[in-house]
Order: structure tokens, then sequence, then C-alpha cells
């Protein structure tokens, strides 16, 4: 058994973990990415789609369009921000990874063609897509990324472990949380431990904006007044509870002309609140290891015998 983020058994009178801070003048953090995810999330699910200019030219946006906006808003605004690449968008879109890399953003793993971890045979499999990834943005950009997130947030029971083993000193997308924690690769005793940076279904774009008949969305495209008035809220509270504000966009659905101002006044937002830190996902990943926190281990459920 591990100890959860809320501690012991009066943990739940404290919203912030035991051992968990800020760093000196922060209350808490918001941190916004993006996942260019381009075409492949699409070509793994759909080979056909290669085929398919319409479907191929809605998801070329991203990188032709998309992220020189999303580019230009984080310079005006003065923030940088954390944009996970899968492999196959960097191959495809060389200069433009290289153009976010040259703005000073984080560039982070996302898989090489956006496989979802269940798709694995096992973790071999895992393993050598992880491989992959690397190898592609080290030969486009020249980047050995430190930070993970897995494709459609598929996380297996193996996948902190190979983390681990490959340098990688954080994951995001766990949802168990609010705040930074250390993750257990295992639940042996003394398991190494990686930083998670944890986030939700409901601060990203693709739920509330995406349509492409017959692959993803159910063709009710949300306002971004609505969508951004939402995040908004789900900001101010985290901020409250002294939590980490995890955003993710893809640039193909939120580089849209109106989402993208309506993200741009949230980022506002954030940075007008006092004691927010604005930065990018390895920066609240250092900041985390830096910590005496206890792991945490998930275990995996047996059905036979529920641990908890
Ligand atoms: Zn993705």
């Amino acid at each position: 058994m591990g100890d959860r983020p809320s501690g012991a058994r009066e943990g739940w009178r404290h919203p912030v973990p035991p051992g968990f801070a800020w760093p000196p003048g922060y209350r808490a953090a918001a941190c916004f990415t993006f996942d260019v995810d381009a075409e492949s999330p699409i070509l793994f699910d759909h080979p056909e789609a290669a085929g398919w200019l319409d479907v191929m030219s809605h998801q070329a946006y991203g990188p032709r369009t998309g992220v020189p906006r999303i580019l230009r808003i984080l310079d005006r605004q003065g923030i940088k921000a954390t944009f996970f690449v899968p492999g196959y968008t960097a191959e495809r879109w060389p200069d433009i990874v290289r153009s976010i890399r040259d703005a000073g953003h984080e560039i982070a793993h996302h898989g090489y063609l956006h496989e979802g971890a269940r798709s694995a045979t096992g973790p071999e499999e895992e393993e050598r897509r992880l491989v992959r990834g690397l190898e592609a943005l080290d030969a486009v950009a020249g980047i050995r990324p430190v930070g993970y997130r897995g494709p459609n947030w598929e996380v297996s029971y193996d996948t902190p472990a190979l983390l681990v083993r490959h340098g990688f000193r954080y994951d995001t997308g766990l949802m168990d949380a609010d705040h930074p924690y250390h993750l257990a690769v295992s639940p042996e005793p003394g398991a190494p431990t990686i930083v998670e940076l944890p986030a939700h279904w409901g601060l990203d774009d693709w739920e509330p904006y995406n349509y492409l008949p017959g692959i993803t969305g159910s063709g009710v495209i949300s306002s971004p007044a609505d969508v951004v008035a939402r995040w908004t809220l789900e900001l101010e509270a985290l901020v409250e509870e002294a939590g980490l504000f995890m955003l993710t966009n893809h640039p193909f659905v939120s580089g849209r002309a109106s989402r993208a101002a309506a993200l741009e006044q949230l980022i506002e937002r954030a940075k007008a609140i006092d004691g927010v830190w604005v930065t990018t996902a390895v920066e609240i990943a250092s900041w985390t290891a830096s910590l005496d926190l206890p792991s945490v281990v998930h275990d995996r459920p047996n059905l036979e015998a529920p641990s908890r």
C-alpha cells in the first residue's frame, strides 16, 4: 500500500498534500500545453485516411496554421508552453517543430504515431514506440525530451517504469489528483519514482470542439466563449485549492481563430491572478522532484480481493 496524495486518515482536512508547496511567492500553477497531433492519431486509428485529402487537410491545419498562431499568442503574452509532439509529426513537419524549439518552448514526447498504450501487445511494443518517438525528435530537432504524455491519455501499469528506464523525469496525464506528485513505478518497496503532473478530460479541447464526420465528435461544436468560461471556472477553483491547472490544447483544434482568441483571454486571466505560476511542465516537474514527498503507488486492482 502506498500513500495517496491526500495522505493519512486526517488528510482530508488539508487540500494540499503533506510535503507539497509551490515555490516561494506562488500559491498555484497554470501550465498551457499543446499536443501537436496533426495527422498521427487519425493515421493510427484509420490508416486508410492517408488517401483522404479532406481529412488530412483538417489535421494539417495544426502545423500549417494553428502552431504559428499559437506561437504568436505565446510571444505576445510572454509565456513559455510545453508542446507534446509525436515522432511522426516531427518527421512530417520538421520546420514547424524546429520553430517551436527555436521560440524557446519545451518539446516533450507524445508517442511515435500517437499509439494508445491499450493497443500495445505488451511492454516490449510500448518500449519500441517510445524509442522510435525519441529517435524522431532527436533526428529532426536534436531534442531529448524529459516529459511524456500518453496518446489518448492512455497509460499502462508498465508505462512509468519504461519512462524511468529511458530517462524521462515526468509524465502528465493521470487523473487522480489536483497537485503534482511522486509516482512510484511499481508497488515494490523503494521503487523509483517519476513526477506526475495530473490532467483531466475537462481541460482538453478535443471533446468540446473537434468534429470529423465518422471519425470523432458528435457534430455539436461548442462556442469558444462557453469553453473558456468553463476552463476559467476550473482555473479559479484550482487556484483556491493551491492546485495545478494543466490545460491541453491541440493546434489543429484550438489554433482556429476565435478559439485561439478565447485561449489568449484565458492566458491573460491566469497571468492576472496574484500568485499563479504560469510556466512549462518541465519547470513544474523539476520543482516537484526537489520536494520531499511520499511516493504514490498505483496498485492494479485485484477483482478477486479489492484492497481499498
Ligand atoms: Zn494527442
